[in-house]
């Protein structure tokens, strides 16, 4: 008889976004009259640049003609968009080589994945708030131990809590971690880190032999000089450190999909060779994936080239005006707010004590206004909320103005 994987059933219930939907939904049944104003996802909502759709329609053209046709691409990705992101590494100062470049249908899958390159015995340390696949893959593979609700946690996972003190950078464990999970830009409370910050999290991994996950994510939204794009602006981090990025949040390819991991060939392991992790991440990649939709790879050589940049960082800006809005806003109501300047999300503290789902009521049922509380990604998230600034400029105007008129 078949029965369910006992890792699977360790997952706790995901909570957070369907219990935002049920309480919007009761909401708008009680208020039939008014119109839910959404500052809760963290979904892009602006068109393409017109330079990637140039590029995306061409690609359908060339698939059109038997003479042009092609199918399956190069396992590691296309070689003219790899080249594109070495170039956009060596940039920054950066020398990474074609095969540490691995292009995927974008840095969820990543993230989820990259933990079955390593043993299942790894200690695993996180962020606490986070986004939460770091946790949910490695309790899905069997590297955790239970839920327990007292700790509104995992059992055998390191969590390293962020608090406003930090600005909401954790500093790296007391005690030994085999992978690191980092997000910067943060992802929920819009942190950044400095090098000094980073220095600190790559001297812990050459010091324990651990591999860093480093989720770049949103590194195009960084405006403020000197704060590191890349990990590997940290010297050493070849050595620790797996990088994952995406065009979801640079290019708007949340539904295009599109992201990309480079594990270097310097990366290394206790028990094998150099070189090791980038061929067993070779190897997984070439088995259970057979690479990124080619005319998503037109669209992201695209979103790459000069033009592609220039309009992407224009689509970048608008959303982090809309952040500054959403962040100036909340400021005048006397709230404390944290990110938003170099990341689309403000993480705001709760007003009065409130804890982030008592905040989340009072938004809803005074402004109409919905956000995601800060509890559901983690327990040193309790206070807080996440504002997102993806949304159409219109509507987050008005959903400020709701707050500051009704809160
Ligand atoms: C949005 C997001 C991603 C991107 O995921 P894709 O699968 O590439 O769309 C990755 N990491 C974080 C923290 C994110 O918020």
């Amino acid at each position: 008889m078949a029965r369910c994987s006992e890792y699977f059933m360790r997952l706790s219930s995901g909570y957070l976004f369907p219990e935002v939907a049920r309480r919007t939904k009761a909401w708008q049944e009680r208020n039939p009259d008014r119109s839910v104003l959404r500052l809760g996802i963290g979904n892009t909502t602006e068109a393409l640049p017109p330079s990637i759709i140039a590029a995306m329609h061409h690609k359908l053209d060339l698939l059109s003609d038997r003479a042009t046709y092609t199918g399956y691409g190069d396992e590691q990705g296309d070689v003219p968009l790899r080249e594109a992101i070495c170039r956009r590494y060596s940039e920054l100062g950066i020398a990474i080589g074609m095969n540490e470049v691995f292009v995927s249908d974008g840095a969820k899958s990543d993230a989820a994945n990259i933990q079955s390159i390593f043993s299942t015995d790894s200690i695993i340390a996180v962020q606490d708030p986070s986004y939460p696949v770091y946790v949910d893959s490695n309790v899905a593979s069997g590297h955790t131990g239970l839920y327990n609700a007292d700790a509104a946690g995992y059992s055998g996972i390191v969590y390293m809590p962020a608090y406003a003190d930090s600005h909401f950078v954790a500093s790296p464990p007391e005690e030994h971690a085999d992978l690191i999970y980092l997000c910067f830009p943060n992802n929920p409370t819009g942190a950044v880190a400095t090098k000094e910050q980073l220095r600190q999290f790559v001297d812990y991994a050459l010091r324990h032999h651990s591999v860093i996950i480093f989720d770049a994510a949103y590194s195009d939204y960084i405006r403020t000089p000197d704060i590191p794009h890349s990990i590997y602006e940290i010297e050493g981090a070849e050595r620790c450190a797996i990088e994952l990025n995406s065009f979801s949040k640079y290019a708007g390819f949340t539904g295009v999909r599109l992201g990309w991991s480079i594990v270097p060939e310097a990366l290394e392991a206790e028990d094998a060779p150099r070189g090791t992790l980038n061929r067993l991440w070779n190897r997984r990649q070439c088995t259970f994936f057979n690479g990124a939709s080619c005319i998503a790879q037109a669209g992201g050589i695209a979103a790459l080239s000069p033009e592609g940049r220039k309009e992407c960082d224009e689509l970048v800006s608008y959303y982090l005006g809309n952040a500054r809005i959403i962040k100036e806003g909340l400021e005048r109501k006397g709230l404390t707010c944290f990110g938003g300047v170099d990341s689309p999300y403000v993480w705001a503290a709760c007003p009065d004590n409130l804890s982030s789902w008592e905040f989340f009521d009072l938004l809803l049922d005074k402004a109409s206004v919905v956000v995601t509380p800060g509890s559901g990604f983690g327990s040193a998230g309790e206070g807080y909320v996440r504002v997102s600034a993806y949304g159409h400029r219109e509507d987050v105007v008005k959903a400020v103005k709701s707050i500051e008129e009704n809160i």
